[in-house]
C-alpha cells in the first residue's frame, strides 16, 4: 500500500513550491489508491507561526489537495503535529546513543561559533569538529550527571560512501567525510528536523518520499539514520526547483510565491493546479489542460524532470483563461461577486451572468470580469487617450448627435435593431460603419477594447446608454 506525506512546516504562508510538493503527492496517492498524509514538522520552535495550520488547511482546501490522515482527519498513526511526538524522538535518541550511533555534545555555542570561524577562515566546509565524539562513558555520565547543557549527534561513519536511488535523479552517492555529525537531538529536548523526519516516516510507515530538490543533500543523513536503526528506507523522489524566468530560484523578490497571492488575485484553483502539475511533470506533448481525474489517471514520478521548471506566468494566465472559457457564467458569476463588492459596485444577479457571458472569452482572471468591464456597473469618468484621439473629433460628435433620435425612436433596444440602425445611417452618410461605432464605444465604455458594441449596448440598457452618449456629445472635448 502507498502511503507518502506531505510535511511542511508551518512557518506563516503556503509557498507555490510547497502546493506543487503537496498535490505530486496527492496525485501520487491517489493514482495508486494509497494514502495521502498530511504531518505538521513543527519542532522548529522559533519559526512557528500563530495560525498557520489553519491557513494551509485553508489553502489546501482551496486547492483541492485532500488527506487521508492528518492533524484534523485523524488516523491510527497519530499524533500528526511534531511537537506532539517528543517523547516519542527522545526515546529513538537514547537508543541511538546506547547503540553507539549517537553521542552526547557538550560543546558551547561560543565555542562552535569559533570553529566555525576558524574554518572559515581556512576555507574549510564548516562542520563540527568532532570534539566530544570521544569522551570516555564515565565523563559523559559525570557531566550528564552534572546538569551540563548537552546535545545528541549522529555519529558519521567515516570513510564511507553513502548511496541511495532516487526515482527522479538516478542513483546519487554522498562520501560521508562531507557529512556533519548532525544534531538529532537539541539541548531543549526538541528533535531536529532530521531525527523527528525519519522517525516520524518509519513509524507512519511511508513508502514514498517525495519533496523538493533542497533536501537532496539531508538525504545521505537520513540514509544513516536508517541504518543506525536497522531500519528499511523508503523511496525517493526529489522534485526539480521552480525557477524564475532568469533561471534563479523562484522568490518572493520576482513576485507573488504565496498561493494565497494567486488565489487574491482571482486564480481558479482548477488552473493553478493544472498548471504546477506541468511544472516539473511531462505526461504529454500535446495536451496542456487536464482535469483533475486525468491528472490522477496519468501522474507518474518517472516522468518528472530532473531539470527546474520556470515558472512562467503568461503561461499560468493562458491556462487559466482557458479554464475561465469552460466555465459556466453562473458558476463564474459567483466568483466574481465577491470581486464586485470590494470594488465597491453593484449588479444583479442575472445581470452579473449576462456580463460574464460577455466577458468570458477576453478575461484571464476574475478580476478582469470587473476592472476590465467596470463600464457594465458604472458610467466611465475617464476615456482611453490613444482611442480618443483616433475616433474623438467634431465629425465623430455631430454624427452622434444625428444619430441619438434614431436610437432614442427605437422600440426593441436589441443587438439586430441597433446594428440595423447604424449601418444605415452609415450607408445614407457614405460613412464605414466604424466611424460610428468606435465613437459609441468610446462614449458608452471609456475604453478601446472590448465585447460586441451591440451587444453591450443591449446589456447596459437603452436610458443608460443613451445618457452615456448625450453626455459626452456634450462634454467631452
Ligand atoms: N518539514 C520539511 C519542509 O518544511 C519537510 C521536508 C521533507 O518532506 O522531508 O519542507
Amino acid at each position: 500500500m502507498v502511503r507518502v506525506r506531505f510535511a511542511p512546516s508551518p512557518t506563516g504562508f503556503v509557498h507555490v513550491g510547497s502546493l506543487r510538493t503537496a498535490l505530486y503527492n496527492y496525485l501520487f496517492a491517489r493514482h495508486h489508491g494509497g494514502v495521502n498524509i498530511l504531518r505538521i514538522e513543527d519542532t522548529d520552535r522559533t519559526r512557528l507561526v500563530e495560525g498557520a495550520v489553519d491557513g494551509l488547511y485553508r489553502t489546501m482546501r482551496w486547492a483541492g489537495v485532500t488527506f487521508d490522515e492528518g492533524p484534523i482527519e485523524g488516523g491510527k498513526y497519530g499524533p500528526y503535529v511534531q511537537s506532539e511526538r517528543t517523547d516519542l524522538y527522545r526515546k529513538y535518541s537514547d537508543e541511538l546513543v546506547t547503540s553507539g550511533n549517537a553521542y552526547p555534545c557538550f560543546c558551547t555555542s561560543e565555542r562552535l561559533d569559533l570553529v566555525r570561524k576558524s574554518q572559515q577562515a581556512t576555507g574549510t566546509p564548516p562542520m563540527y569538529d568532532r570534539l566530544c565524539r570521544n569522551l570516555t562513558t564515565t565523563e559523559v555520565s559525570a557531566r550528564i550527571a552534572a546538569g551540563e547543557p548537552h546535545v545528541i549527534r549522529l555519529r558519521v561513519p567515516i570513510g564511507e560512501t553513502v548511496h541511495f536511488h532516487d526515482l527522479v535523479r538516478g542513483n546519487i552517492e554522498f562520501d560521508s567525510r562531507t557529512i556533519d555529525d548532525q544534531v538529532l537531538l537539541k539541548s531543549d529536548g526538541f528533535p531536529t528536523y532530521h531525527l523527528a523526519n525519519i522517525v516520524d516516516d518509519h513509524l507512519m510507515e511511508i513508502t514514498h518520499v517525495i519533496r523538493g530538490e533542497e533536501w537532496v543533500s539531508s538525504t545521505p543523513k537520513h540514509i544513516l539514520l536508517y541504518q543506525a536503526f536497522g531500519w528499511e528506507p523508503p523511496k525517493f523522489a526529489h522534485l526539480p526547483l521552480l525557477l524564475n524566468a532568469d533561471r534563479s530560484k523562484l522568490s518572493k523578490r520576482q513576485g507573488d510565491v504565496a498561493v494565497e497571492d494567486y488565489k487574491d488575485k482571482g486564480y481558479l484553483p482548477e488552473a493553478l493546479i493544472n498548471f504546477l502539475a506541468l511544472l516539473g511533470w511531462n505526461p504529454s506533448a500535446f495536451q496542456e489542460i487536464f482535469t483533475i481525474e486525468e491528472l490522477i489517471r496519468d501522474f507518474d514520478l518517472e516522468r518528472v524532470n530532473k531539470a527546474g521548471a520556470i515558472f512562467n506566468r503568461e503561461k499560468l494566465d493562458w491556462v487559466n483563461a482557458e479554464y475561465i472559457r469552460k466555465m459556466t457564467p453562473e458558476y463564474l458569476a459567483l466568483l466574481v461577486r465577491p470581486i464586485l463588492e470590494t470594488r465597491g459596485y453593484f449588479a444583479t444577479d442575472d445581470y452579473l451572468v449576462s456580463v460574464v457571458r460577455l466577458m468570458q472569452e477576453r478575461a484571464r482572471t476574475l478580476p478582469d470580469f470587473v476592472d476590465f468591464a467596470s463600464y457594465f456597473y458604472v458610467a466611465p469618468t475617464e476615456y482611453d487617450e490613444k482611442y480618443k484621439a483616433k475616433h474623438w473629433n467634431d465629425a465623430a460628435k455631430e454624427n452622434l448627435r444625428e444619430l441619438l433620435p434614431l436610437f432614442q425612436a427605437v422600440e426593441s433596444w436589441s443587438h439586430d435593431s441597433l446594428e440595423g440602425i447604424v449601418r444605415v445611417f452609415a450607408e445614407s452618410k457614405s460613412l464605414s460603419a466604424g466611424k460610428l461605432i468606435h465613437p459609441i464605444r468610446l462614449a458608452v465604455t471609456g475604453r478601446g477594447m472590448g465585447p460586441g458594441l451591440f451587444e453591450l449596448l443591449t446589456l447596459i440598457g437603452k436610458q443608460e446608454s443613451l445618457l452615456r452618449i448625450e453626455h459626452c456629445v456634450a462634454n467631452l472635448a
